[in-house]
């Protein structure tokens, strides 16, 4: 299947804005000191097409940290140098039902691995991509996340700086792992090219071509890049399908019926294989750190534009 005609998606997209625009529900995140700067009401939402196409309203050339809408994309890069078999091996692909920076988590799961889109198992990802020093990790993420964007995607010093000030907790997640065994690189280098990872600097435009770019098997739908392989991509959704909400991701395959991933600055983007990719962004997050407008959004969305994979008629 497609994405529904252009003048339908329009009027969806333009619905699903005016809908849940005046929403004020949710708390914007504030253990990353910077991230409190953000407005509660920014708000944006993005479609694209798995052949380009897109599809936007309100605040969407905003720039705002990327945070763990970067984790399934690091993950594809880790399983296209690593392959599937190894990735999961090193990494796990189970859902944890745990929070997102959990440490018991790590420690309930007999062989210590995690997923790739909670931080334990992210952490532990950036440190399996290709390269001997850091530098050359974070050379390799950049590049790779700007791939599936589509364009250089520049690094937000500031998001940086607050974060490495006050990660204590992902370096104990990185010491914790390294402790046995499931961490492949020097911890606290690989907690910074994670923290790194996560002050990439995105727009809700690029976050929606980066999950089009899932959705269209690997190939980026703007630039006709191939920045993955099909195979990957089907790996990376089916972990998405799993944890990309942390411990709401059953609550929101549900509800919503497609893979997703959120992160706290307000990001969340949902991939429709074949379809293309929806991106929101709003910074109020529940509970779990998701955003509030865009589980809404997508919901809404999600149903208008026939996405539900779950749907057989
Ligand atoms: N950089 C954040 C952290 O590690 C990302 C968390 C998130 O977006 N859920 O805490």
């Amino acid at each position: 299947g497609e994405l529904p005609e252009p003048s339908e998606v329009i009027v969806a997209v333009t619905e699903a804005y005016e809908r849940f625009r005046a929403n004020r529900e949710g708390a914007v995140a504030d253990y990353i000191p910077v991230l409190a700067e953000a407005s509660p009401d920014w708000f944006g939402i993005s479609v694209v097409g798995a052949r380009g196409r897109s599809f936007e309203i309100g605040d969407v050339e905003r720039t705002f940290s990327i945070q763990s809408v970067s984790k399934p994309f690091v993950f594809a890069l880790v399983c296209e140098a690593v392959g599937d078999v190894d990735a999961r091996r090193l990494l796990g692909v189970n859902s944890t039902g745990f929070p997102f920076d959990s440490l018991v988590a790590v420690e309930l799961n007999l062989d210590r691995t995690m997923n790739p889109l909670v931080n334990a198992g992210a952490i532990a990802a950036t440190s399996l991509v290709p390269g001997s020093t850091a530098e050359d990790k974070w050379d390799r993420v950049r590049e790779g996340l700007s791939r599936f964007a589509g364009r250089e995607l520049s690094f937000n010093e500031r998001v940086y700086a607050s974060e490495s000030a006050t990660n204590l907790r992902n370096q104990g997640i990185a010491h914790l792992l390294q402790s046995y065994g499931r961490l492949y690189f020097d911890p606290d280098e690989a907690t910074d090219v994670y923290t790194r990872q996560c002050s990439l600097d995105v727009t809700v435009h690029d976050l929606a071509v980066m999950a089009s770019t899932l959705a269209n098997g690997g190939v980026n739908p703007v630039t006709g890049e191939a920045v993955v392989g099909p195979g990957v991509c089907r790996r990376v959704l089916a972990v998405m399908a799993t944890a990309g909400l942390y411990e709401l991701s059953g609550d929101w395959l549900y509800e919503v019926g497609v893979p997703g991933k959120s992160g706290v600055s307000g990001g969340i983007v949902t991939v429709a294989p074949g379809k293309g990719g929806l991106a929101t962004f709003s910074p109020p997050l529940d509970v779990a750190g998701n955003s509030v407008r865009g589980q809404l959004v997508t919901k809404y969305l999600a149903e208008r534009l026939g996405l539900n994979l779950f749907a057989s008629v």
